[in-house]
């Protein structure tokens, strides 16, 4: 990029163009901020545009509570805010258990979190459960349920938030891979193969990759890459309507309109960091068909259609990194979602536009500061307790 005129005149760089990018660019475009997004690939080339599309306030721990009820909001209201609704469909999601200390495990979870305040999520008994689905297989015990929870289309969602930061003016450039960022004086350089961009703030949104940036200003961070696997099946005449998950086995399921059934749940592939790529590991795979036709016998025959893993960004209390950097001036940090961002992105992309732009989120984000990790953080450890 040789023009660097308008260039010197952005805000903002974003570094990543998956949903946390876009929905970031997006709220600060809405503000009148001036902004330019860097993407190695494509916009929602990674986790954003091919992830299971889950919409879920269920299961979450208990700091992204908060945030993802706030986001949740922004969902319903998406086709008002984007002239688009991502696909989103509020099919209700469904936790079930399938053994009596399940269903345990998940009244001792509602109590939790009903002593923090909140009510979304309600136990429900076995009848139900198969009310609600009544495919399901019946050693079900009962379950978790939240009714408004739900599912979307993920590139289509991240493309909505692109074009809507685009037509307020934001800036969008793809296969711009920033090799090395750096502060000089007051303002923040992002150096790439078609040239170096500047801008007074700088914030990093590059999912898996984000640690090989935050070395480079010296705040290292706990994130690694896993290579999460979904499949998709052949159609099937119409059986379950909600989005479920289990709660003694990993699994994500949800069934589409037109027939076909999407099956994950954090099943971890391969990774490929270097490479920008996700590969599936077909045994893997298999140990979770296999959770599906225990829970729903009547697919023991269908096919499946295609597979594929993208690379997602973990850190090691499972909890994302949102955050204005604690080693240098107006840098800032959203990544590390750990397979449970993409309902976030409309929310925190609002959070962290408050963050940047106002130096104040309206939702606090303490439990996501970048230098939290080495601390004994009895708010991580109670975090966790409420995972699963
Ligand atoms: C298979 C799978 C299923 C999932 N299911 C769900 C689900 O049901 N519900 C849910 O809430 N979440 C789910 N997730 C998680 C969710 O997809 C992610 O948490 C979320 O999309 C992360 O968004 P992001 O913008 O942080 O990262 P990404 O989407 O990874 O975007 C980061 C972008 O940064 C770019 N980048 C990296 N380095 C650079 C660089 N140096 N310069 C320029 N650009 C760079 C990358 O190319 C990439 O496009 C799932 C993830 C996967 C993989």
């Amino acid at each position: 990029m040789n023009d660097t005129t308008n260039l010197h005149e952005v805000d903002v760089l974003v570094v990543g163009g998956g949903l946390h990018g876009t929905s970031s660019a997006f709220h600060m475009a809405r503000r009148g901020a001036k902004v330019i997004v860097l993407e190695a690939d494509y916009v929602a080339r990674h986790s954003s545009g091919v992830n299971a599309g889950g919409v879920r306030t269920l299961g979450r721990p208990l700091p992204e509570i908060p945030l993802a009820l706030m986001s949740r909001e922004i969902w319903y209201r998406m086709s008002d805010l984007l002239c688009e609704d991502g696909g989103f469909v509020p099919s209700g999601q469904l936790k079930i258990a399938e053994t009596d200390d399940e269903l345990e495990a998940c009244r001792q979870r509602v109590a939790l979190l009903e002593s923090h305040g909140f009510t979304h999520e309600k136990v429900i008994d076995r009848e139900s459960v198969l009310e609600l689905e009544p495919a399901l297989a019946r050693h079900v015990t009962g379950g978790i349920w939240v009714e408004r929870d739900g599912f979307a289309l993920p590139y289509r969602t991240t493309t909505a938030f692109r074009l809507a930061a685009q037509r307020l003016g934001a800036r969008f450039l793809e296969g711009t891979p920033v090799r090395r960022i750096e502060q000089r004086g007051t303002r923040w350089f992002a150096v790439t193969s078609r040239g170096t961009f500047s801008a007074e703030k700088l914030l990093v949104t590059a999912g898996a990759w984000s640690g090989e940036l935050t070395k480079q200003v010296g705040e290292p961070v706990p994130v690694h890459p896993e290579g999460l696997m979904l499949m998709v099946t052949h159609r099937v005449a119409p059986f379950c309507r909600a989005t479920l998950g289990a709660t003694g086995r990993p699994l994500s399921f949800k069934q589409f309109d037109n027939g076909t059934v999407v099956i994950g749940g954090k099943l971890i592939g391969i990774a490929d960091l270097a490479n920008r790529h996700g590969e599936v590991d077909f045994a893997r795979l298999v140990r979770s068909a296999r959770t599906v036709t225990d829970l729903f016998p009547h697919l023991r025959n269908l096919g499946v259609n295609r597979a594929w893993a993208g690379v997602e960004a973990f850190t090691e209390d499972e909890l994302p990194v949102i955050s204005a950097s604690r080693k240098a001036s107006n840098l800032y940090y959203s990544f590390g979602y750990c397979g449970s961002g993409f309902q976030l992105g409309p929310g925190c992309g609002k959070l962290v536009s408050e963050l940047i732009l106002d130096g104040a989120p309206s939702i606090p984000l303490d439990a996501f500061a970048i230098d939290r990790f080495g601390r004994d953080s009895s708010f991580s450890r109670t975090a966790q307790l409420v995972t699963h």
